[in-house]
């Protein structure tokens, strides 16, 4: 039985008689610390536009559901809050993830144009890179 573990752990463990363990389950559907910090150094925080939520206090989500093969991999997951994590299929926030590096599309109320791929601009590293490329060509 496959169960959703976007964020959150789950870690089975099966007993037998006498309370002796008998499986022990690996948790390979929730991101390891090292995969979080990698994670939250490129989105910076919740990846949804106006967002404010920093990435110590957000969600790691899994771009494609595990349940669909979408591996816990770097390239597979993005921060959002709480709340974003939990609206996320129902707002019309679309994601996906291009050379591992996240976009999103608006929701159509939100971008009545069609809506179009952006990239995530939450990073601080994506800003400094941007400022670093804008400083560059002034010169
Ligand atoms: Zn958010």
């Amino acid at each position: 039985m496959k169960q959703k573990v976007c964020t959150g752990g789950i870690q089975p463990v099966v007993f037998g008689d006498e309370n002796a363990i008998c499986s022990l389950g690996v948790p390979d559907r929730c991101f390891n610390r090292e995969q979080r910090r990698a994670i939250s150094a490129r989105d910076g925080g919740c990846i949804i536009p106006g967002c404010q939520i920093p990435a110590s206090w957000s969600e790691i989500h899994h771009v494609i559901p595990d349940a669909f093969g979408g591996d816990t991999h770097t390239d597979n997951g993005v921060l959002l809050c709480w709340f974003h994590h939990r609206t996320i299929e129902t707002s019309g926030w679309k994601i996906r993830m291009l050379r591992g590096v996240p976009q999103l599309k608006a929701p159509p109320w939100l971008d009545p144009g069609g809506g179009k791929w952006r990239y995530v601009t939450t990073s601080r590293t994506r800003i400094a890179d941007a400022l670093d490329l804008r400083l560059a060509q002034s010169d």
